[in-house]
């Protein structure tokens, strides 16, 4: 679709401006309705998509995203825009500074056109923990549009956005790009900057693409990805933009089946969808072998540990004095202001919402003298562990696939009184963040459900910055899926 877009753009066919239009109508035609964005950024995404038009008038080379309409999903600065992280305690929150992929997205010419629903600081899998309202799976509006990146996920499948971001630490791309039909990316961990994200647990946390098809997410990709000063963690890459290695050959390509990813539990007709997809992989010449990722079944416990301790690290910053919102500011004259204690405590009790209040306590609790020994660094060990299971898989195969999620969408209210069952739903998705491997999810078919075909996602999981070889082994089988189709 982007390149298509390009092509237009560049003979002229499409201008930039009534791209942008177009896509600014469709928002407030429907996002009333669908709840995907919290800001519309309408005269900055005109101002842009006119530079992009002057540059063509002057005859210049464009780059493939110039001009191309995308979301951003509410947890990454945008200087001068609200930020509000989906909590009711960043409401007044305006971002001071680009983060770094905003910065290289503004260079490449892309048109941003406003901010996503998200789950509450990325926590949660439906984004119904947001503060501030819904967002309704385009494919059934009875249904969640999975979660954190929920408004990125239906912005993009809704057709209100080409490409969008989002931020992934356990499953937060992925899941909501599976539960709403479209392709999902999480890159290792340090392959793209997240200086400008706001963290929810660091060592976890990755940004990436939401998008329509595997190659409109590798030039997403592309243009964000690589070394950057302020965050350590990155990595220079060779800059060969990812979108050139999608030849469509996977023969030879060695796919790791892990046995613990289709447990009972797993519903017969997801495992259909991922027996079709490996047959699909087979008659493209790939090979497929079983293994093992033996660990995998202490990745959620492990997660649900080290997440919240660093989640109540991370969060600690709001504090009502310096970002946001200050519980002072909320009372009228007759009250009277919080002395300094209280007005931590007020701003964070009525600021934080339930589920990132039950993480802060949890993380407190697990990193607290006496429990740190106990939780914290044993979960510290198996995550080792979980890493070496996937060190080890890798000698003998190049990808590794899964279903991204054990279920397709769920309704509104199902799992909210629950947080377990909610956990649940990345039960296939946290392993890749704890080991720092790229994932990729993708369309392998749909399940019907009350007359609505809900789509699933296919899950494949690489080597450490072999990004490559999992966006060409995603991007042949999408073809391989296409081409039957128009059988
Ligand atoms: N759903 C997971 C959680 O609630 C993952 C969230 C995420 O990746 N940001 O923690």
């Amino acid at each position: 679709m982007i390149r298509e877009l390009h092509n237009q753009l560049v003979s002229g066919a499409v201008t930039a401006t009534t791209l942008a239009q177009k896509y600014l109508t469709a928002i407030e035609q429907k996002d009333g309705e669908l709840g995907a964005y919290l800001t519309v950024s309408r005269e900055s995404a005109l101002e842009k998509a006119a530079s992009v038009d002057e540059s063509l008038k002057r005859g210049e080379k464009i780059d493939l995203l110039a001009g191309i309409p995308g979301a951003i999903k509410d947890n990454i600065c945008i200087a001068g825009e609200r930020a509000t992280a989906g909590s009711k305690i960043l409401d007044n929150y305006i971002a001071p500074y680009d983060a770094t992929v905003i910065e290289r997205l503004k260079k490449s010419g892309a048109v941003i056109l406003g901010k996503t629903n998200m789950d509450e600081f990325a926590m949660g899998s439906s984004t119904e923990t947001s503060a501030y309202q819904k967002t309704k799976n385009p494919i059934d509006t009875e249904r969640v549009p999975g979660g954190s990146s929920g408004g990125s996920a239906a912005a993009v499948a809704a057709g209100l956005a080409v490409w969008s971001l989002g931020s992934d630490t356990g499953g937060s791309i992925r899941q909501p790009a599976a539960f709403c039909g479209i392709v999902g990316l999480k890159p290792t961990y340090g392959r793209v900057s997240r200086f400008g994200l706001m963290a929810m647990a660091s060592s976890l946390d990755q940004i990436g693409p939401l998008a329509a098809s595997v190659e409109d997410a590798a030039i997403v990709f592309s243009r964000i990805a690589g070394l950057d000063a302020r965050d350590a963690t990155t990595q220079s890459w060779n800059g060969k933009p990812f979108e050139e290695y999608l030849t469509g050959d996977v023969a030879g390509l060695r796919i790791g089946v892990p046995t613990e990813y289709f447990s009972k539990e797993l519903d017969p007709r997801i495992r259909q969808a991922t027996d079709t997809a490996l047959e699909h992989f087979k008659a493209l010449g790939a090979s497929v072998h079983e293994i093992s990722l033996a660990h995998s079944q202490y990745a959620l416990p492990v997660y649900y540990i080290l997440m919240p301790s660093e989640v109540s690290s991370n969060l600690a910053r709001f504090d009502g004095i310096k970002y946001g919102l200050n519980i002072n500011d909320q009372k009228d004259s007759t009250q009277e202001t919080s002395g300094l204690l209280e007005t931590y405590l007020d701003t964070r009790r009525y600021g934080f919402g339930r589920e990132v209040k039950r993480r802060i306590m949890l993380g407190t609790h697990t990193l607290s003298a006496g429990y740190y020994d106990a939780y914290y660094r044993k979960a510290q060990k198996v995550r080792a562990l979980i890493k070496k299971d996937f060190a080890d898989a890798f000698q003998k195969v190049d990808v590794i696939f899964s279903p991204t999620t054990p279920e397709a969408a769920f309704r509104f209210g199902e799992k909210t009184a629950d947080p377990l069952k909610m956990y649940l739903s990345d039960i296939y998705t946290v392993t890749a963040n704890l080991a720092g491997v790229p994932a990729i999810s993708f369309p392998i078919g749909v399940i019907e459900e009350a007359g609505k075909n809900l789509p699933i996602g296919g899950q494949l999981m690489g080597k450490w910055f072999d990004e490559e070889t999992l966006l060409r082994a995603a991007d042949a089988l999408e073809r391989q899926f296409a081409s039957q189709k128009s059988n």
